[in-house]
């Protein structure tokens, strides 16, 4: 391509909302265009890397067996009602009638979409397993779209759905996407770890999210520095952590504590580890609409992880309950114990079996000393801690740690979650009709252009991955007034796409310092410089990487690009 044939509008000027380096490159370089919030124009170079993102995706998913498809991005209202999705989604979805008064979303994930195609398509076992996926716009429309493409409301996404007669196939089809996604970000030339998610209602290792490291990354990953484990902060465990020392003993007592509510102020108080201190921490779950006071109880050294709380209770949503309406239940803000307290009582496992330690005596003023947990029932013990940097890994003992990550991929064991309720079955081998076990598997498309450029950049620009690159090669022609150099420039350019690499030629009349800014913004993995020594046959190859520069003879170039 002719840099003079094709849109490239770079520009100085970025919203002062661009933050992120991806944001704002895509924006500079002229990739991307802004339309509205989460709305984006992708421009011909913007273009061109999703398609080489999206052709990597289609190459690995059908060598490993799946269809693609194209679903409707207008769905009908009635199926999302069927799966009980309609309200849950709440305000992301975007809803609309038609002029016949019919009800439609539009679609942010296709399960129910994809599940009324293969209920009316497939009918017996013979025809399984069978996984469908399509790479088709979505819209969500997210509370705060901010960071360009990263999170849109109005994006690109891959979304896959396998459908099996039995849980064992869908387990194994579940692990070939792992492996499938994992030749993918590879090919990408991405940096990413497979950590396991949180999985809701579902729980176990029913998800995993494929996440590209990047320190502007939203999400924290858990990482171990000697074995594989890595997890999403919501869903990582530790070994327990090690009991002080100092065992704590007292008998059973009520104590006077005046004005000390904080765990560091009882633990002074009493000179104690913050180990043995109990926080009880009240919160108000709303399920399907209905709220209800909740108190999840952890050492005075944990902190409560809120999505792991969440699942505890089985919520849409925790918020954090107000005084008054701790007073109402007849709960003291600060003395908050879990002994009688009179409300759903939620405890974290490392309290299981304690049988000494410090709690709030639901009592202004009072806290308890010698308080066990040895009455409670074994059902009120859950995982509900965050791990912290310095625990133990769960799988060696080795130091876990935090990183930053970009979701870039999700796969889950949907299991028939959504085929029982809408009532999609097949006949299995005994004439019995049966609910499709399914999975289901993700890709943000569209994200990954901007995690992309999260992980490869630098100050003066793009930084592509070789599969990535919107061409290969980026040739700068120095002074493109003189004939005998455009001439020159133009038979590397042929040369080069004559043996298959994409290339962009810049044949502008501008100054070489101003096209090699562009060069260095747009970021092509070589740039090669067509000046004064291509006279005498030698042309200067730039990495992009790491922009060092070496000379070599003009027919030397196809070698030197590893051709
Ligand atoms: P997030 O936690 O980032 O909001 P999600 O868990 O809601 O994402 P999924 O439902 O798992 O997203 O969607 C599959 C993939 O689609 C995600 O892994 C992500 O890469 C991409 N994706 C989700 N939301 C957006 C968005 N608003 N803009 C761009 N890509 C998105
Ligand atoms: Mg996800």
């Amino acid at each position: 391509m002719r840099y003079s044939h094709i849109l490239i509008p770079t520009t100085k000027e970025i919203p002062k909302d661009a933050v992120l380096p991806s944001h704002k490159m895509l924006l500079r370089a002229g990739f991307i265009q802004h339309v509205s919030s989460g709305i984006y124009n992708l421009l011909p170079l913007g273009k061109m890397v999703q398609d080489n993102i999206r052709n990597v995706i289609k190459e690995e998913l059908d060598k490993a067996g799946c269809n693609e498809v194209q679903l409707g991005f207008v769905t009908p209202a009635s199926l999302w009602e069927k799966s009980g999705r309609l309200n849950k989604y709440g305000r992301e979805l975007l809803r609309f009638e038609d002029r016949k008064d019919n009800e439609f979303v539009l679609g942010p994930t296709h399960e129910e979409m994809m599940v009324n195609l293969v209920k009316q398509s497939v009918r017996s076992y013979k025809q399984l397993p069978i996984n469908l996926y399509q790479i088709n716009t979505k819209f969500r429309d997210e509370i705060r779209p901010r960071f360009g493409l990263m999170r849109g409301r109005e994006f690109l996404m891959k979304d896959g759905y396998s459908f099996h007669a039995n849980r064992e196939d869908m387990n194994r089809e579940f692990d070939l996407m792992e492996q499938t996604y994992k030749k993918i970000f590879t090919r990408l030339g991405l940096d990413f770890r497979v950590v396991e998610a949180d999985s809701g209602a579902i729980g176990g290792s029913g998800s995993k999210e494929f996440m590209v490291l990047a320190d502007s990354g939203e999400d924290t990953i858990v990482t171990c520095d000697k074995c594989e484990y890595a997890a999403n902060v919501e869903a990582a465990t530790a070994k327990p952590k090690p009991r002080p020392r100092e065992e704590m003993e007292a008998e059973f007592a009520k104590f006077k504590t005046p004005g000390v509510t904080t765990i560091e102020e009882v633990s002074e108080f009493f000179k104690v580890d913050p180990y043995f201190v109990v926080k009880t921490v009240v919160k108000k779950a709303i399920t399907d609409g209905e709220s209800r006071l909740v108190a999840f109880v952890l050492r005075g050294c944990d902190t409560l992880q809120e999505v792991k709380a969440l699942n505890a209770v089985d919520a849409d949503d925790l918020i954090d309950a107000s005084e008054q309406e701790l007073a109402d239940a007849g709960l003291v803000a600060g003395y908050v114990g879990p002994l009688e307290l009179g409300i759903e009582t939620v405890i974290d496992n490392s309290l299981e079996g304690e049988k000494c330690c410090i709690v709030g005596a639901n009592e202004t003023d009072y806290h308890l000393v010698g308080a066990s947990f040895e009455s409670f029932d074994k059902a009120q013990f859950k995982d509900l801690s965050e791990v912290q940097e310095g625990d133990s890994c769960p799988c060696c003992g080795g130091t876990l740690g935090y990183t930053k990550g970009i979701e870039a991929g999700h796969i889950f064991k949907l299991q028939d979650r959504y085929s029982k309720p809408l009532e999609a079955t097949f006949l299995d081998e005994n004439g019995k009709a049966k609910p499709f076990e399914m999975g289901t598997y993700g890709i943000g498309v569209s994200r990954l252009i901007a995690a992309v450029i999260e992980q490869n950049h630098d100050e003066k620009g793009c930084k592509w991955t070789k599969a990535s690159a919107p061409f290969e090669a980026h040739i700068i022609v120095a002074n493109s007034k003189d004939d005998q150099l455009a001439k020159l420039g133009d038979e590397v350019y042929d040369k080069l796409r004559e043996n298959g690499i994409e290339t962009l030629l810049d044949d502008r009349k501008d100054r070489f310092g101003a096209k090699m800014k562009d060069f260095e913004l747009i970021g092509c993995p070589y740039g090669i410089i067509v000046g004064k020594g291509a006279l005498e046959g030698k042309i200067e190859v730039v990495n992009r990487d790491n922009l060092d520069k070496i000379e070599i003879d003009m027919h030397e170039i196809l070698n030197h690009l590893g051709v």
